[in-house]
């Protein structure tokens, strides 16, 4: 199979999925998970016609990205030091992994010296997974009441990285608790945020994640094969 034919093979089984549940597929986005796959890969996609790409770690990001000549549009999805975030600022146009006030902060800062503001989502340890970040459920209404407050970044939904189960029905139940918790929140009006997006679903268990309302969906392994490290 090639690059182009499983992004349309994707294409097609999100499509179904929105079907199932009367949602407009217009509302679900792709976004191919590109994290240890070359430049070329990356470009491969795009002339296939996927423009957004999600990579996970800092410095492979900003390598690539002077390597693609692509016009493609950028989100971060993976684990995100404070330290770090000034070599993101400017070039990707959403944060999906944002856990704790104080990164929050940080891409506040470095946003605001660009007179420019991104859009972020906060990422929620639904299972409390010691190996995954994410804030706990509960943490998550005093963290998005707390980001309203930050000018330069603009708090657009939640992300979650679910336990890993064979059957992805089994996982169900966390996209819908997120669904629920986002739902929360956005009934609490808060200023500059605007509870839009539900990132959640991968390769596995996209189709679950479709049919409980996911916006953006991660997809690496099933666009561009098996990662062979990290
Ligand atoms: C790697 C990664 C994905 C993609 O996972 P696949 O199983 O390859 O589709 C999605 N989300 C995050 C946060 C990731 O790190």
């Amino acid at each position: 199979m090639t690059i182009q034919n499983n992004i349309q093979n994707i294409l097609t089984r999100i499509d179904a999925a929105c079907r199932r549940r009367g949602r407009d597929p217009d509302q679900v986005r792709l976004v191919a998970v590109s994290k240890t796959k070359p430049a070329g890969q990356i470009e491969e996609a795009a002339r296939a016609g996927q423009q957004l790409f999600g990579e996970s770690y800092v410095q492979e990001f900003t390598d690539k990205r002077e390597e693609v000549k692509l016009p493609v549009t950028w989100h971060f999805i993976g684990h995100l030091q404070s330290n770090k975030v000034k070599y993101l600022r400017g070039k990707v146009s959403m944060i999906h992994s944002v856990d704790r006030l104080s990164l929050a902060e940080e891409i506040n800062r470095q946003w605001q010296k660009i007179g420019e503001t991104v859009d972020i989502l906060l990422q929620v340890n639904l299972a409390e997974e010691a190996s995954k970040s994410g804030a706990t459920a509960d943490a998550t209404e005093e963290l998005a009441r707390r980001l309203a407050a930050l000018p330069h970044v603009r708090l657009r939904g939640l992300m979650t990285l679910p336990p890993y189960c064979d059957n992805p029905q089994d996982v169900r139940p966390y996209f819908s608790q997120l669904r629920h918790l986002s739902e929360r929140i956005a009934a609490l009006n808060l200023p500059n945020v605007s509870m839009t997006e539900l990132s959640m679903g991968m390769s596995h268990d996209f189709e679950v994640a479709v049919e409980e309302g996911a916006t953006l969906v991660r997809i690496g392994t099933a666009i561009f094969g098996e990662r062979e490290y990290r």
